[in-house]
């Protein structure tokens, strides 16, 4: 009776294989392919995960609380690469996002901060703003968006070339430039969420005319307004023992609040708080970025071909919360446990739409975050703020008594120092002289810990440490003529909350994980840089390098 029914069971379990098989072989002929297994085959669709502002060690801090199917499927699954970086400083959401698709860093593909000064302009101007364009999906300006000031092309371009357009690229975030940068410049379509009264998902008319119909459904279904609720914790707070208190002078609070505390009761603060803008400050903001990217995975018929689509997801409000709340508040460890609860869900959705082991996954962020320098000085750590008006003043009564004039600085902005040249030519001086003499002005300033200028960028060829960091952000055309770093824990910012933006390795230690097709099961402590990603993916999908690329293929996680 025993090996009847074992045999019944392994007739069954053949039968299954089979009709697996034919459905595949089937498709196969439909696609003109020859009858290959999925993992040559490659992933169906590759979905880029960028967690705005995470720290690698909210990975292991908060592990014992994680479900098996977020955060723990991917490392437990997937690969784990420990010990990742940014390259490059300023480490802010722009740049991140940039070198993450690109391959490379702002030296090379030109985003040199969220906003710089354009010399050739002569005006601030903000990283994937495009006056050329227009909204669309809304009246105001919130869509007049392009990659133009993206020098190099992405992997989801060079994904787009190498299927001569036949895979498509959708980037989504709730921030503008977290899915415009990593859509690169031949994408389908980049959606981001207009806050303010509308709490719409829009876009420029770069990609397109007007919003196709799945995403005014979106709009109309009322999933924005779903989640203006009251934010309390996922579970009980007591068992959150991996953050601090949740009243402490290092938070701040939302407009009319009384103390940063839970359960933040945001429908009774959205009109103080510019409405649906408040859903970002919450881990909602992640929530509803998910219903949409999951939304246009249907809308968009994403990885149902065999020819690889790509689908960039930015998750914004981590970066929010950070900010207000700081890395070691009880607010950043909810953020992160619901937002495992929403990787789970992910992963369960792509199971389910393109297959287990149709899709590749990466994880990464697009920079890491400082302790709120407050608390450090608290804990006897050296740490600080800079005073930036005493700074200022001081800086200007130098340049009036050494140079007799302000007018030879231009702009200060991302810790460099712009010169207006053709000044310093008129009172005829020598350029690398002005520099050295502002660089040593402002390293005896008391946040200041090291100073650099272009011209030492522009004659030598740093390999390790904070210059090759420097080095690696500083664009010969756009970046500045001096360079600072503030000593370790000091940050230009209010008392309350973290920030991030230095080369300081609080800043640069961030995820890098990989799962799914193609991806090998392991983990590495072996340095791996963010420009590494896009040419890893390159490898794995065939496609072409991007066109800057200056990492190296992580050869480890290849399978
Ligand atoms: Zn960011
Ligand atoms: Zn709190
Ligand atoms: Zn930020």
């Amino acid at each position: 009776m025993f090996r009847l029914k074992y045999s019944l069971l392994l007739i069954a379990i053949s039968l299954c294989f089979l009709n697996v098989e034919a459905q595949r072989r089937a498709k196969a002929k439909k696609s003109g392919f020859p009858a290959v297994t999925v993992e040559a085959q490659g992933p169906k669709l590759v979905v880029g995960i960028v967690v705005d502002q995470m720290r690698y060690d909210y990975l292991t801090r908060f592990w014992n609380h994680y479900g098996e199917g977020g955060f723990k499927r991917l490392v437990n699954e997937g690969f784990n690469c420990k010990n990742h970086h940014f390259n490059y400083a300023p480490t802010s959401t722009g740049p991140g996002h940039a070198s993450v698709y690109t391959g490379t860093t702002p030296a090379t593909h030109g985003i040199i901060g969220n906003n710089w000064y354009d010399k050739r302009a002569d005006e601030e101007v903000y990283c994937s703003s495009d006056n050329s364009q227009q909204s669309v999906g809304t009246t105001s300006d919130a869509g007049k968006m392009s990659p133009h000031r993206m020098i190099t092309t992405t992997i989801t371009d060079q994904l787009r070339l190498h299927t001569q357009m036949r895979g498509k690229t959708i980037a989504i975030a709730l921030k503008d430039r977290g899915a415009v940068l990593p859509g690169g410049h031949m994408a389908n379509a980049a959606y981001w969420f207009e806050g303010g009264d509308t709490g719409n998902w829009i876009t420029s008319s770069y990609y397109m005319e007007e919003l196709p119909n799945w995403v005014n459904d979106f709009n109309a279904s009322g999933v924005a307004k779903s989640y203006k609720k009251p934010w309390d914790t996922l579970k009980d707070i007591g068992l959150y023992v991996e953050s601090g208190p949740d009243n402490v002078p290092y938070e701040s609070t939302f407009e009319d609040e009384v103390a940063p505390i839970f359960p933040h009761s945001t429908p009774n603060l959205l009109n103080k708080n510019k409405d649906f803008e408040i859903l970002k400050y919450t881990p909602y903001g992640n929530s509803i970025t998910l219903d949409f990217a999951l939304a246009a995975i249907d809308g968009e018929s994403l990885g149902k071909d065999d020819i690889p689509d790509f689908l960039t997801i930015s998750f914004s409000s981590t970066d929010y919360v950070g900010h207000k709340f700081g890395v070691n508040s009880k607010e950043i460890q909810d953020t992160y446990l619901r937002l495992d609860e929403d990787i789970a869900r992910l992963l369960v959705q792509l199971d389910e739409k393109v297959g287990v082991d149709a899709y590749t996954i990466f994880l990464t962020a697009d920079h890491g975050a400082v302790h709120v320098p407050a608390f450090l000085k608290d804990q006897k750590i050296p740490a600080g703020y800079t005073n930036n008006s005493t700074n200022k003043e001081r800086f200007i009564q130098f340049l009036k008594y050494r140079f007799g004039t302000t007018d030879l600085v231009k702009n200060m902005s991302n810790n460099q120092v712009f010169l207006d040249h053709k000044v310093v030519n008129n009172l005829d001086m020598d350029l690398v002289d002005v520099q050295e003499e502002i660089a040593l002005e402002l390293l005896r300033y008391g946040d200041v810990d090291k100073v650099f200028t272009a011209h030492q960028m522009w004659k030598n060829e740093y390999v390790e440490g904070i210059p090759y960091i420097l080095q690696n952000g500083w664009h010969q055309k756009r970046s500045g003529d001096v360079l600072f770093v503030q000593k370790p824990g000091f940050a230009g910012y209010g008392r309350t909350g973290s920030t991030h933006g230095s080369p300081m390795i609080y800043d640069t230690h961030v995820p890098l994980l990989f799962f799914g097709n193609g991806i090998k099961k392991g983990q590495t402590a072996v340095r791996t840089e963010i420009p590494d990603i896009a040419p890893t993916l390159a490898v794995m999908l065939g496609t072409a390098f991007p066109n800057g690329t200056t990492g190296q293929p992580i050869t480890a996680v290849l399978d």
